[in-house]
């Protein structure tokens, strides 16, 4: 047993400082733990915001992705070629009836011309009624 009388008050100081200071390194930690559940819990939540808008542009991108193959499957090239606008193959030849010029030129449409019922010698757009002196098919080899 150890007689010195500055040994159990030290003893006693320790302790009852220890405990003070466990007490506030609890707090503080208690602090620190309850302000990184706050940033934890909305982190959370921008990681759900952010996965919840990747799946928006996914299912986005692939609409546009099915919209772009729709759109090239169905697109092709026109060249004037004489006085009228035809399909272009892949080295550049004309192909199919022949487009509207006044159409494409003032509208961007592609109508298809084609002979005029009641003058044979003469080709017609069905939208504008513009009338031509060409017949389908011709001029199309440069
Ligand atoms: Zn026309």
């Amino acid at each position: 047993m150890n007689l010195n009388p500055f040994t159990g008050i030290e003893k006693l100081i320790n302790e009852h400082g220890s405990a003070v200071i466990l007490k506030e390194r609890i707090e503080l930690s208690k602090d620190i733990i309850s302000n990184l559940e706050k940033d934890n819990a909305e982190l959370k939540k921008k990681l759900d915001d952010s996965i919840l808008e990747i799946k928006k542009l996914k299912e986005s991108l692939e609409l546009k992705d099915t919209q772009i193959k729709e759109s090239s499957q169905n697109s092709f090239k026109v060249k004037k070629i004489g006085a009228s606008y035809y399909k272009i193959d892949d080295i550049g030849n004309g192909f199919g009836d022949p487009f509207c010029t006044l159409c494409f030129e003032d509208e961007c449409k592609l109508i298809s011309i084609s002979q005029n019922p009641s003058k044979r010698s003469e080709s017609i757009c069905p939208k504008c009624h513009s009338k031509f002196n060409w017949q389908p098919h011709k001029n199309l080899k440069q």
